[in-house]
Parts: structure tokens; C-alpha cells; sequence
């Protein structure tokens, strides 16, 4: 990102993580450093809305552009996506600078690559670029370095969730379509029937009898530092669980429609208070990587939430996750200064593409 000039402005509006402001005055250093956010104060007028940069919760970025077949399930749709094969540093390098120009100040990645976090670094975008640990039939953690995250229940053995857990931060998707909360059940359905397929020996994989969100438990990782990617078939009692360990989430419904034309319970997620984050997932399964369409799709869905709560979950709760300090106009911070074209934030997330720019770049 290019770096900008200290700039002092009155926006129509601005967003601080946590609350409007109506016409207020911001300050920033030549390093995009917040200096000050206050009531009255200098600054040359601004119309439309002024927020710390965006917080994508869960993306594959060297994943590319391609045109999946919608609404088929998450087994079909893995099949698809692994026959053509679409993982590049073409792909990240076009991606990375695509979730930038969209406004994205910081990224949780999930890859298999390294290619994203080669390019993410160079371009200056923050976040967690973890690489992605299979191996369902493979107990011990491979020796990798950086940060390193299981894939999924139906696909990383339980010790290799556990020793990623260990590490620090972790995500992984997690009940994202109905067949995993069967296939751990019951051992039995289509994920048994893929993984064999691909030549994993399960004989030494032992069903844990419960849902996802109970196994994870029950593997003694479901807490703060874990974030649950989807959780699109999570319900009742296991919602509790999460509800209850301070376990994080992150939704995707745009990508959740595409692939099980599902969504979350986010009205169970929002009642039992668990800190939600929005992601977009990879272009293979969303047109785009703008993180104001997946409010928009989830506030169409749950007309009744609070404006507030959607931009929390695209600012504050990214950086409390990623334990940075972005998602904040908060003085001696430097969470990028995103400007959006809008004439009232009750718009902001109505579907359209609205115009956005970059005051200050983000820095961390
Ligand atoms: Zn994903």
C-alpha cells in the first residue's frame, strides 16, 4: 500500500470500532497514526463515512477466480475444486491486492501454499496467513514452521487438531455441511466414502460418537484463542458449548450459499453472546472479496441486529482475534483509514458496491 500524508478531517460520519460519531475530527501522522478522534476539532469536510480498515476473518487467498457449479454440497464441491486445481502465486498476488482495493486492512488466511503470506507480506496487508494441516489417518504434527491450523474434522486427525491448538491461534472449518456431524458420529456417509477414496486409512480413526463442536471440546481445545470457520449446521446445545467456552466464529454466507445454500443460526450466535468475525472464503466460492456483501447477505437474513453489531464484526472483533491493534480509530494506532461514498451508514451494507478508498494505509 502506498503511504499516505498526515491529514487532519470532519467526516459526515465515522465509525470507531465501537460507535458512530456524527461529523467529528480525526488526525492522523504520515504514518497513518490516529493522533486524535474527538467531538469538535480542525479538519476540512468530508462527506460520507470514515472506519478503520476491514477485518476478513477467514479467506484462502492463493486460492483463484473459478467458476464453481453452486448448491451441490460441500463433498461435490471439494471434489470439483481439487480436480481443477487452482492454487498460484499468480492467484494470491491478484487476490491480495483485490481484498486491499476492497478495503481489507488485515487477514486471517488459511493455505497450503505459502504463496498468500510470500505476497501479503510484501504487500504490507497484516494478519495470520496459516498453513492448512490434513491428514486424517496422520496423528503426529508434521515439522513445520509458522502458524499452523487444521483443515477440518472430517480431514485432520484428532491429534493434529490438538497439537495446532497447542500452538496459539487457531481455526478450521467446522460443521459446514451436514455430513460431518454424521461421519463423526457414525464413522459412516459421504465423508468416509471420500477420504477413503483418496486413498487415507481410517482403521485407525475412531468415530468420536458427537458433533464437531462436542468432539472439540471433548479434545480440550475449544476456547478463546480457536476460531470456528461456518458453523453453518451448528444448533441448540452444541451453540451452547461454544457459547460457553469463549470459542470464537466466523461466517462465510455467501460462500455458504454457494456451496449448501444454508446459513448460520446467527440469531443463536448473537443470544449467546459469542464474538462473531465475517469472512469471505476463496474465490472459488464467492465473486468477490468484498466483505460488505457478506453483511449485506447476513443482514437480509436477520433484518433486526443492530448496524453496530455488523460493523463490529468487520473492524474491533478482527483485531481482538488477531490480538492487533487494528479495527480502531483509537489514538497511537495505525488500523488503516478507510473511506466509504455513502451518504448514511444505514446504506452501508443495502448490497450496493459502494465506493471506498484509502486514507492511511494499515500498520502493525
Ligand atoms: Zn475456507
Amino acid at each position: 500500500m502506498r503511504s499516505s500524508e498526515g491529514r487532519w478531517v470532519r467526516p459526515a460520519w465515522a465509525w470507531d470500532g465501537q460507535r458512530f460519531w456524527k461529523r467529528p475530527s480525526v488526525g492522523w501522522d504520515g504514518d497513518g497514526r490516529i493522533l486524535a478522534l474527538r467531538e469538535d476539532g480542525p479538519g476540512e469536510e468530508l462527506e460520507g463515512l470514515l472506519l478503520p480498515g476491514l477485518v476478513n476473518g477467514h479467506v484462502h487467498l492463493e486460492i483463484g477466480a473459478l467458476a464453481t457449479l453452486p448448491g451441490r454440497g460441500l463433498i461435490n464441491w471439494v471434489q470439483e475444486l481439487r480436480a481443477r486445481g487452482q492454487i498460484s502465486a499468480a492467484a494470491a498476488g491478484r487476490a491480495v491486492y483485490a481484498a486491499i482495493k476492497l478495503g481489507t486492512a488485515a487477514v486471517v488466511d488459511v493455505g497450503n501454499s505459502g504463496e498468500a503470506a510470500a505476497v501479503g507480506r510484501a504487500a504490507q496487508l497484516p494478519g495470520l496467513y496459516f498453513r492448512e494441516i490434513l491428514g486424517i489417518d496422520q496423528a503426529e504434527m508434521p515439522d513445520l514452521p509458522g502458524p499452523l491450523t487444521p483443515h477440518a474434522p472430517y480431514s485432520t486427525h484428532p491429534g493434529r487438531i490438538s497439537g495446532c491448538a497447542r500452538r496459539g491461534r487457531w481455526t478450521m472449518h467446522v460443521d459446514e455441511d451436514p455430513e460431518e456431524s454424521r461421519f463423526l458420529r457414525t464413522g459412516e456417509g459421504g465423508w468416509a466414502e471420500y477420504v477413503r477414496s483418496l486413498g487415507r486409512d481410517l482403521s485407525q480413526w475412531e468415530a468420536p460418537g458427537v458433533g464437531p463442536i462436542a468432539m472439540l471440546r471433548q479434545l480440550g481445545v475449544l476456547g478463546p484463542m480457536g476460531l470456528l470457520a461456518h458453523v453453518t449446521c451448528t444448533r441448540g446445545a452444541e451453540l451452547d458449548l461454544i457459547g460457553q467456552s469463549g470459542a470464537w466464529v466466523v461466517l462465510c454466507p455467501r460462500s455458504n450459499l454457494h456451496i449448501t445454500g444454508r446459513l448460520p443460526d446467527l440469531s443463536g450466535i448473537v443470544s449467546r453472546r459469542i464474538p462473531f468475525l465475517l469472512g469471505t472464503d476463496s474465490l472459488a466460492s464467492v465473486a468477490d472479496l468484498d466483505l460488505l456483501q457478506e453483511a449485506a447477505v447476513l443482514r437480509r437474513a436477520f433484518p433486526d441486529l443492530p448496524l453496530e453489531l455488523w460493523l463490529e464484526a468487520l473492524t474491533s472483533r478482527g483485531g481482538d482475534w488477531l490480538g492487533k491493534p487494528l479495527g480502531r480509530l483509537l489514538p497511537g494506532t495505525a488500523p488503516g483509514i478507510l473511506h466509504v461514498d455513502i451518504p448514511h451508514p444505514e446504506q452501508l451494507f443495502d448490497g450496493t458496491s459502494w465506493k471506498r478508498r484509502w486514507l492511511a494505509c494499515p500498520k502493525v
